[in-house]
């Protein structure tokens, strides 16, 4: 019978143990241990192909990632490194980090922009955002379309009962959440109204409302200026930017500079101005688009009666964290006369119009 290599080192182990008692509580752990390498061996020779792929793979990504390894750089190539970056690292100032309390910063009006840098190159139908249109003009020069005198002005009777459609294109809702639909724009059916001035344009069929309400107005002694009714995206993107710019310049990051200047005008693409439905509305003696405008006559006489006509004031005080837009006492909004009714009686904003009503 073969004796296997593993019986006769046994063997010869307890030989030994047998001789010398002594060697007899070191032979155990030995023959462990001998044990132990015995089925290493052999078990890798009967791997070893797989164990040779497996070291190779080792050696190679060792010697791979030890290419970054800092002891693989050579001093000089460092010291080059080093060097060149210092001279330009010696010009840099780290700018001291200043805590800006957002809400202390005096927000920004257009006209504030426009005086401040040089003029908004004209687009198609952007107007300088300065020029106001009288209201004696608009009705001199607008004669022949004017409402007949019979038009009647007194809000919609029926509006409690009155079926809103969400689809109605008077009622299209333009916030930060909800930009301006793709191709919006091209199908604004823009109208004209001439002045003195050059010509006016918004929503073609806002403008019969417009005329009676300004003729309105001036029949009760108050004089309104009529300033950026349309503005398309190229004037609003232009007009947003620059206000950015102008707050990055003081000192505020990008983030923070379009922070603030989309509290003080609306983002492109979310300004009712490129709907042709809104009219920025001021008078004579108060010309800013400021919150003083509140306390003019003109002021007063469109925040009651401006419904009347379809039109609401789309801003109001106290309801910034509806609108997300400041108190705008001079931006007034089309939305027909039913829902301005409905809207100014109860005191409510769009947002929570379309929220309740539609
Ligand atoms: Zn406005």
């Amino acid at each position: 019978m073969e004796v296997t290599l593993e019986e006769r080192f046994r063997k010869k182990m307890l030989k030994i143990g047998k001789r010398n008692r002594f060697l007899r509580f070191c032979i155990i752990p030995v023959l462990a241990l001998g044990m132990f390498f015995f089925h290493a061996i052999k078990y890798f020779r009967g791997n070893g192909k797989r164990f040779i792929v497996l070291a190779t793979t080792f050696c190679f990504f060792v010697v791979y990632s030890s290419f970054s390894f800092p002891m693989f750089i050579s001093e000089a190539q460092t010291e080059d490194k080093w060097n060149t970056i210092s001279d330009e690292a010696q010009d840099i100032v780290l700018a001291e980090e200043v805590e800006i309390n957002l809400e202390e910063v005096e927000l920004l009006d257009d006209e504030d922009v426009l005086l401040a840098g040089e003029v908004i190159p004209e687009t198609e139908h952007g107007m300088d955002i300065g020029e106001r249109y009288n209201a004696s003009d608009i009705l001199d020069y607008n004669q022949d379309r004017l409402p007949t005198d019979s038009y009647t002005a007194a809000g919609a009777t029926d509006y409690e009962n009155y079926e809103f459609d969400p689809d109605d294109w008077r009622l299209i809702l333009i916030n930060k959440q909800n930009s301006i639909p793709e191709g919006y724009e091209e199908k604004v059916p823009l109208g004209n109204i001439n002045t003195l001035k050059g010509v006016m344009h918004c929503d073609e069929r806002i403008i019969d409302d417009l005329l009676a309400m300004i003729r309105a107005a001036k029949d009760d002694g108050v004089s309104l200026l009529i300033t950026s009714p349309y503005r398309d995206l190229e004037y609003q993107k232009n007009l947003f930017n620059r206000k950015v710019t102008y707050y990055m310049n003081t000192g505020l990051s990008y983030m923070e500079a379009y922070q603030i200047a989309s509290r003080a005008v609306t983002v492109p693409n979310a300004s009712e101005h490129q709907l042709g439905l809104a009219l920025d509305i001021v008078t004579d003696t108060f010309t800013d688009l400021k919150e003083g405008f509140a306390d003019t006559d003109a002021g007063k006489w469109l925040a009651a009666n401006s419904y009347c006509y379809g039109f609401i004031l789309r801003y109001p005080k106290d309801k910034e964290d509806i609108t997300c837009i400041e108190y705008e006492p001079w931006h007034f909004r089309y939305v027909g006369v039913e829902a301005a009714t409905l809207i100014t009686e109860k005191g409510i904003t769009l947002e929570e119009f379309w929220e309740e009503y539609l």
